[in-house]
């Protein structure tokens, strides 16, 4: 038998072989959580008891964990009854020649007026998510327990709820929902029927915090799959699929032109891909051409400036407790051979504005060397706290006009072998390593929730650590496109005489 669960039908819509995986997969080959992952639950927790306080008092079904038959008649029992709000209520319904069972348990159950099958009241659902904003999955996924209600209580609700992290009820239209829950229903079963998992396709903003990724991965490497590629997205991957070019050979030797004509391409692209397919098949670097440039390669000097003394900057901060906790700035003193780390670290909120000033002290103290950075980041965050702290505008700006994305001078100059265009993944191919393997932005968040917690400053510790890393990191990727590109404007400056 099939069961059709809401989690079942939101990971579906986020990935089709997650949902087919979760069902038959060996869990032995499942990812233990990352720190991140169970602050996130954790967050979520908090959350939902926040909302369920405007709901008090809630009635709860009772029956023993697992039998859903005892869950929904318990339920249906709540609901004849006509109780105020219903929390974790048991929906089910038989549906099909195929057994197939669709179980939903959404979070609240709310009476609402109007007639039904139980006199002159209804219900509605409300699905409480951590989510800033009402995303499509999300509305697909609280139009589930609308569609059971449906045949359960003989009448639609008129609206569906969700309750987000701003502490807003959502109302979502069912009806606006309903077909493209129906087609999601039926996608969903027609694999489950299957024999096969659907093809794998890494996608790190979908798959980093998914339990199968390890065994995805190593399934991705070992064929090499496209997915893999940067600039590879599910949309292109099938137009790829559709000409037979989904191996690396295939895609390295493909023709830009024809693939420059396919939707979603064009010109730029269908260079990016094929160099970004011989760059992983050649294991070498691929400078990019860039026919207006007089040197025929993208980056100019003054993109990459070297000074006597230059700065590596990185910023490390909780977006969501709206907090900068961290400037690191790696000094590099190239006159007399000396490398020095500044951090200014914010032990809480109220430091953030002296950490800030003393982060302007420092840069001052070096008013011509070159900061570099990596990615938009760290210049958007200088002009917000410049504006927050009514930093005079001619500073920030004077600062603002010394810092380099080196994110963008890669990008712009060179194809790497790499699976992507992060720090990491970067900085690993020039030849660095980070201290600590399993250090990343979304953990020093997590260890910077653990010191304020425990008052433990081995946490302090770890987060310097990692940002001095990552200063050091962009010194590296820094030095190692200087020195690629020097060939490039020696024959530039040569041209020039
Ligand atoms: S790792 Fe990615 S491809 Fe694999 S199941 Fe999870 S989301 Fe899907």
């Amino acid at each position: 038998m099939v069961w059709l669960t809401d989690d079942l039908l939101f990971q579906y819509q986020r990935c089709r072989r997650r949902a087919f995986l979760d069902v038959y997969g060996d869990r032995t080959h499942q990812d233990s959580p990352s720190d991140y992952l169970l602050k996130l639950r954790q967050d979520s927790v908090h959350h939902r008891q926040r909302v369920l306080t405007a709901f008090q008092p809630c009635h709860q079904p009772q029956f023993s964990a697992g039998d859903w038959a005892a869950g929904a008649r318990a339920t249906l029992d709540l609901m004849a009854q006509g109780v105020e709000v219903i929390y974790q209520g048991v929906l089910a319904v038989a549906s099909g020649p195929n057994q197939v069972r669709l179980i939903s348990q959404p979070d609240l159950l709310i009476k609402q007026p109007g007639w039904s099958c139980w006199g002159d009241w209804s219900y509605a659902p409300i699905t409480i998510k951590l989510g800033k904003k009402p995303k499509l999955d999300y509305q697909v996924m609280v139009a589930y327990p609308a569609y059971l209600l449906s045949q359960l209580q003989g009448v639609w609700p008129a609206q569906s709820y969700l309750a987000l992290r701003d502490g807003n009820l959502y109302p979502v239209s069912v009806e606006r929902f309903t077909l493209k829950l129906q087609e999601v229903m039926a996608q969903c079963l027609q694999d489950l029927k299957s024999k096969t998992a659907p093809e794998l396709f890494i996608s790190h903003s979908r798959c980093d915090l998914c339990h199968w990724f390890s065994s995805c991965y190593q399934e991705a490497q070992a064929s090499s799959h496209l997915s893999l590629l940067p600039g590879v997205t599910p949309a292109r991957y099938e137009l790829l699929q559709q000409r037979q070019l989904i191996t690396l050979p295939a895609l390295a030797l493909a023709q830009p032109a024809d693939l420059a004509i396919l939707p979603g391409f064009g010109e730029l692209v269908a260079d990016k891909l094929i160099h970004q397919a011989q760059s992983f098949l050649h294991n070498q670097a691929i400078p990019r051409s860039d026919p207006r440039s007089p040197h025929g390669f993208p980056l100019w000097p003054e993109d990459l400036p070297t000074g006597e003394v230059e700065l590596f900057f990185d910023i490390e901060a909780a977006p969501d407790q709206n907090l900068i906790y961290l400037h690191g700035v790696l000094v590099v003193n190239r006159r007399n051979g000396s490398e020095s780390f500044h951090a200014f670290l914010a032990e809480d909120h109220l430091q953030q504005r002296q950490v800030w000033h003393d982060f302007l002290d420092l840069v001052q103290a070096y008013p011509h060397a070159p900061i570099y950075h990596f990615c938009p980041y760290e210049a958007q965050t200088v002009a917000r706290l410049g504006k927050l702290y009514n930093t005079p505008n001619r500073l920030i700006d004077s600062l603002l006009g010394r810092f380099f994305d080196i994110h963008r001078c890669v990008t712009d100059g060179v194809t790497l072998p790499i699976e992507s265009y992060a720090l990491k993944h970067i900085a690993r191919w020039v030849g660095f390593d980070w201290r600590d393997e399993g250090a990343n932005g979304a953990q020093s968040i997590c260890w910077y929730n653990a010191w304020r917690e425990t008052g433990d400053r081995a946490y302090l510790e770890a987060i310097l650590r990692y940002n001095e890393d990552d200063c050091r990191a962009t010194y590296q990727v820094k030095d190692w496109l200087t020195r690629f590109a020097e060939p490039y404007w020696d024959r530039f400056y040569q041209a020039m005489g």
